[in-house]
Order: C-alpha cells, then sequence, then structure tokens
C-alpha cells in the first residue's frame, strides 16, 4: 500500500476576539491534534456529530485555511511546508466537492464553460482539447454532450452533483475530498452517485476522504472509518471493525441511532444525550465524559489515548480507558432516564 496523504498532528484552532481592544481571548480548537494515513485508492471517511473537527479537517488539508500546526503530506510532499504558490500547483492532485454544488459554481456559465475554466485554471489539457475533453467528461459522469451548453439552474440537484464531480475531474487529481456531497439528495439519488464515484474510484484509482455525518452514507462507500469527537480521533479502524465491532461508547453511541441492517444480530443500546459541549473549553480528560454512560473518575482526569487494545485487530484503534472493562462487560451504562 503507498501512503498518498499522511496528516500528522493536525490542529486547527480559531481565534475568539474579545473586550473593547479586540485581542484574542480564547480559541475554537475545531481540530486539536490528529493524525492519520490515507492509502492510495482507499476510501476513509471521517464520521461525527457536526461541530466534531470533520468539515475542518477536510478544509485544513487543502489550506483552505492555514492550520495552526502539525504536518499534512500528500505524495511525499509537506504541504504545509510550501509557499501559497506552490501549493496552488499542487491543488490539481487535491479536489474537493461540496454538499451543495450550486454553491460552487457561476450560475451565469454553461456547464462546459464551468469544465473548460477547471481546466483553464490548472492548464490541465491544451486549448484545443478543452471542449472535446468536457464532453468526454459529462459522458463520464452520466450526462451528455447536448447539456453541455446549459446552465446549472436547468439540472436537478443530482445532476449538479454530477457537474461537481466532472468538474473535480477535470483536472485528473489523485484524491478527492467528498464534504458532505450527497448529503442534501434524495436517498435514491444519493445511491447513484455514491455508485458513480465508487466507479470513478475504479476507473482513475482515486482516492476518497469521506466526510459525511450520515453513517449509513458511510458503511456503503468506505473502506476504513475515522470517528470524530469535539476536535479528537476518538476511534478508527476498518469499515467492520467500525460497524460490527466499535469498541468507543462514542461510535456505538452513534451507531445506536441506525437501523442495524441484521435484525438478528444483538444491539446495545447506548443513547446519546444532549449536544456535543462547546470546542472553546472542551471538558477535561475524556473529551466525551459529559455525555458518556460509562465515565469514571479517571475519565473526567486523564485525557485516554488512541490505541489498539487486546480485544480489538491490528489495524483497529481507540481511545477510551475502559474499552476491556466495557468489552468483558465489567463496567455497565448508566441508566440516565433517572
Ligand atoms: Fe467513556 Fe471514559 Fe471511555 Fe471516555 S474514557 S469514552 S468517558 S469510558
Ligand atoms: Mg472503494
Amino acid at each position: 500500500k503507498k501512503e498518498l496523504l499522511k496528516v500528522d498532528g493536525l490542529k486547527q484552532y480559531f481565534p475568539i476576539k474579545g473586550g473593547i481592544l479586540g485581542r484574542t481571548v480564547n480559541h475554537v480548537k475545531a481540530v486539536d491534534d490528529i493524525s492519520f494515513t490515507i492509502y492510495e485508492g482507499e476510501t476513509v471517511s471521517i464520521v461525527g456529530e457536526s461541530g466534531c473537527g470533520k468539515s475542518t479537517t477536510g478544509r485544513a488539508i487543502l489550506r483552505l485555511e492555514e492550520p495552526t500546526e502539525g504536518k499534512v503530506t500528500f505524495n511525499d510532499t509537506e504541504l504545509t511546508g510550501i509557499s501559497k504558490r506552490e501549493m496552488r500547483k499542487h491543488r490539481k492532485d487535491l479536489q474537493i466537492i461540496f454538499q451543495d454544488p450550486y454553491a460552487s459554481i457561476n450560475p451565469r456559465q454553461t456547464v462546459s464553460n464551468i469544465l473548460m475554466e477547471a481546466m483553464t485554471i490548472q492548464k490541465s489539457y491544451p486549448r484545443k482539447e478543452r471542449r472535446k475533453r468536457t464532453i468526454e467528461l459529462l459522458q463520464t459522469v452520466g450526462l451528455n454532450e447536448y447539456q453541455a451548453d446549459r446552465y446549472p439552474h436547468e439540472f436537478s440537484g443530482g445532476q449538479r452533483q454530477r457537474i461537481g464531480i466532472a468538474r473535480a475531474l477535470s483536472v485528473n487529481p489523485k484524491l478527492i475530498i467528498c464534504d458532505e456531497a450527497v448529503s442534501a439528495l434524495d436517498v435514491s439519488i444519493q445511491a447513484q452517485v455514491l455508485n458513480l464515484l465508487e466507479d470513478l474510484q475504479e476507473a482513475y484509482n482515486l482516492t476518497y476522504l469521506f466526510i459525511s455525518h450520515d453513517l449509513g452514507v458511510v458503511r456503503h462507500i468506505s473502506d476504513r472509518v475515522i470517528v470524530m469527537y469535539l476536535g479528537k480521533i476518538v476511534e478508527i479502524g476498518d469499515k467492520l471493525s467500525i460497524f460490527d465491532h466499535p469498541k468507543h461508547p462514542y461510535t456505538k453511541a452513534l451507531l445506536s441511532a441506525i437501523p442495524v441492517p441484521d435484525p438478528t444480530r444483538e444491539k446495545i443500546h447506548i443513547p446519546l444525550r444532549g449536544d456535543v459541549p462547546s470546542p472553546i473549553d472542551p471538558p477535561k480528560g475524556c473529551r466525551f465524559h459529559t455525555r458518556c454512560p460509562f465515565a469514571q473518575d479517571k475519565c473526567r482526569q486523564e485525557e485516554p489515548l488512541l490505541q489498539t487494545y487486546v480485544s480489538m485487530g491490528e489495524d483497529h484503534q481507540a481511545a477510551c480507558h475502559f474499552v476491556e472493562e466495557i468489552e468483558r462487560g465489567q463496567l455497565k451504562p448508566k441508566d440516565y432516564r433517572s
């Protein structure tokens, strides 16, 4: 497996200004020291409730927002160490697709102009070939040449997302970050777009970082899954480990909220109570302790490290002091209803 993207100790703190002098009085710790690797050709998802740092992570990788600390290495180039100008050259290798493609495309341009513009900016195709390439791209994403001279508003949400995908593909990227890319679509259209993404991955050896709060979508598309909570990675593993053998109480709670595909399988229900606490002053110790039904004194004092426990496979890690005790049933969830 070739390492394509390596994120090392990434932090993204946003200053909060206050007082009459407008000084920085505090920080929103949106991403707080996370590390992970993505290998070529795989799909890694980041899941978690909104406000857990998923999108911020995607934006920091692309330096759409300058990371506060940490290293991002892509294909042996340290992106965090190069100039903004040099970074633009690498932007053809790393593309991003957003939830609402309409928000990031110019409504007054035809589809073919939108695609040709992307190719022009990245100088990825000689001028004469751009129109031909545009038609090919439309066909690749399931649209046709007769749609090339139409405007974005003439397309449905799913078609617009296909245009967004075509635009990302137009520069031959290696990695595509999909930030809630199918979240706004109806379930049946979602499945079509996910299938398209999978076909394109096969055809062009693409690597995806898939950011989503929707675990059904994540189960469909991922090879590996990263679970984030309040700026930290709390669990990481291959899809089956995460969905069938989750170890972190937060992951278990997220999964409790979605239907089980196999209803004969026993399912422990862990309710996810309340909201995500503020990332300005995250809880001490384990950040999940204020909502965790297993929390002990140790959880309120010591931060658990992301590690592999005895009951886990080697590529599976969780950050919880009591993985084994919970696994063996020695620690029972507290009943919060009382
Ligand atoms: Fe819950 Fe404690 Fe584990 Fe955090 S470390 S998830 S509070 S049991
Ligand atoms: Mg795949």
